[in-house]
C-alpha cells in the first residue's frame, strides 16, 4: 500500500519540528500496522521565515520526502493542488496542515475507515464548533454553507475541513478539474464518490497565528460562492422582481391619492429614500454581477494556478557510524 501524506507549508518555520517529530511517529506506526509505503509531499507556499530551509534540513528516516517551493505564496488551495499534481502511483493521499492543529495521530482512523468501508474519501469535520469559534464565527459560517447549498444539487458539506483521505480514484478526479481558482471544499463535494466523515476537535496551534484573517476568509467564501452556485445572481432577479412589484402597487397608489385626494403635500422625503434605496440596490447588484464577470475573466486567461520554483528531493542522511554506535550506546550506560 502506497500512502502519499500532503503537507502545505506557509510561515510554519517555527512549529514545523514539533509537527513533524508527531507526523514521523505516526508513519511508522502506519508503517507497521498496514506495511504501507509512506512519502511526505511537502509544498512550501511562498514563506518568508524560511521554512523551506527547516524542511530541507530534516531527518525522515526510512521515508522518502519531496519538497516543492512555490515561485509566490499562491494560497493553500493553489499549494494543494501543486501537490496533488506532484503525487502519482499511490493508493490513497491524506492531506494534514502543518500547524498540529490536524493531529497526526488521527491520520490512522483515517486509514482504518478507508480500509474498513467502501469510502473512496475519509475526512474529519469540527465537531462542537459554537463551544470553541464563539456565535459570531460559527453562525457567520452556518450562513455561508446555507447561501451555498441554495438551490444547487451539490451540497457541500458544512464544517468537513481539509484534514482527509482520498483514494486513486477520488484524487485523478480531482486532478482531472480545469479550472485554476479553486475552492477545495466545493471540489471535494463535487465529485462526489463515496465519503464517509468523523469528527474531531482540532489541536492549538504550534506556533504564530492563522494565515486566514477575516478579510481573507471572506475573500475566500466569495471565491467559494461565485465558482460553486448561482444563487446570488438568482436572488438578484427575485428582488428584483419583488422590488418593481412593489413599485407598481406604491405608483398605482400614488395615481389614486393624487386623483381623489387633491391637496395631499408632496412627499420629498419618501422620493429621496426611494431613489437612495434603489440605487443601492442597483450597486449591490452590478457588484455581485462583477464578482461573477471577474471570475470568468480570470479563467478565461487560462493561467496555471501555481509556478513551482525549485523541487527537492529530500535524501534522508543515513547515520554515521560514530552517532550509530553512541545511539546504541546510550540506552546501556542509562541502565
Ligand atoms: N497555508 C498555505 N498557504 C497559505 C495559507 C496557509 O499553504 O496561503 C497552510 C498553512 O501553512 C497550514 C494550512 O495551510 O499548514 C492551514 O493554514 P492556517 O493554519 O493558517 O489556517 P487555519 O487553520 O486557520 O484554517
Ligand atoms: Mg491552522
Amino acid at each position: 500500500m502506497n500512502i502519499s501524506i500532503i503537507i502545505p507549508v506557509y510561515n510554519e518555520a517555527q512549529g514545523i519540528e514539533a509537527f513533524i517529530r508527531e507526523l514521523l511517529a505516526t508513519a511508522v506506526q502506519i508503517q507497521t500496522r498496514w506495511s504501507a509505503k509512506i512519502e511526505f509531499v511537502f509544498i512550501d507556499d511562498g514563506s518568508r521565515d524560511g521554512s523551506a530551509d527547516v524542511i530541507r534540513k530534516l531527518d525522515f528516516g526510512p521515508f522518502s520526502s519531496r519538497l516543492f517551493v512555490m515561485s509566490r505564496n499562491f494560497g493553500k488551495e493553489a499549494a494543494l493542488t501543486a501537490a496533488m499534481h506532484k503525487v502519482e502511483n499511490c493508493d490513497a493521499a491524506i492531506m494534514i496542515d502543518a500547524d498540529l492543529e490536524h493531529p497526526p495521530e488521527l491520520m490512522e482512523k483515517l486509514i482504518e475507515t478507508w480500509q474498513t468501508s467502501d469510502a473512496d474519501s475519509v475526512y474529519y469535520y469540527k465537531s462542537d464548533r459554537r463551544s470553541r469559534e464563539g456565535l459570531v464565527k460559527s453562525s457567520v459560517s452556518k450562513m455561508f454553507y446555507r447561501l451555498m447549498n441554495f438551490g444547487t444539487n451539490v451540497e457541500i458539506i458544512p464544517d468537513a475541513g481539509d484534514y482527509r483521505l482520498i483514494n486513486a480514484k477520488f484524487l485523478d478526479a480531482l486532478k482531472n478539474l480545469a479550472e485554476n481558482q479553486r475552492f477545495m471544499k466545493g471540489l471535494y463535494s463535487w465529485v462526489g464518490f463515496e465519503q464517509v466523515g468523523l469528527p474531531f476537535a482540532p489541536g492549538e496551534r504550534t506556533a504564530g497565528t492563522s494565515n486566514f484573517s477575516a478579510i481573507k476568509l471572506i475573500l475566500l467564501a466569495l471565491d467559494g460562492l461565485t465558482s460553486f452556485t448561482t444563487a446570488p445572481l438568482r436572488l438578484m432577479m427575485l428582488g428584483g422582481l419583488a422590488i418593481s412589484a412593489i413599485s407598481i402597487l406604491y405608483g398605482l397608489y400614488i395615481v389614486v391619492e393624487a386623483l381623489f385626494f387633491p391637496g395631499v403635500p408632496p412627499g420629498i422625503a419618501s422620493i429621496l429614500t426611494l431613489i437612495s434605496l434603489f440605487g443601492g440596490l442597483q450597486l449591490l447588484c452590478l457588484g455581485i454581477l462583477g464578482e461573477y464577470v471577474g471570475r470568468a475573466l480570470h479563467e478565461a486567461k487560462g493561467r496555471p494556478a501555481y509556478i513551482i520554483r525549485e523541487e527537492i528531493e529530500i535524501v534522508t542522511r543515513k547515520p554515521s557510524r560514530s552517532t550509530r554506535s553512541r545511539a546504541k550506546a546510550k540506552p546501556k550506560s542509562t541502565k
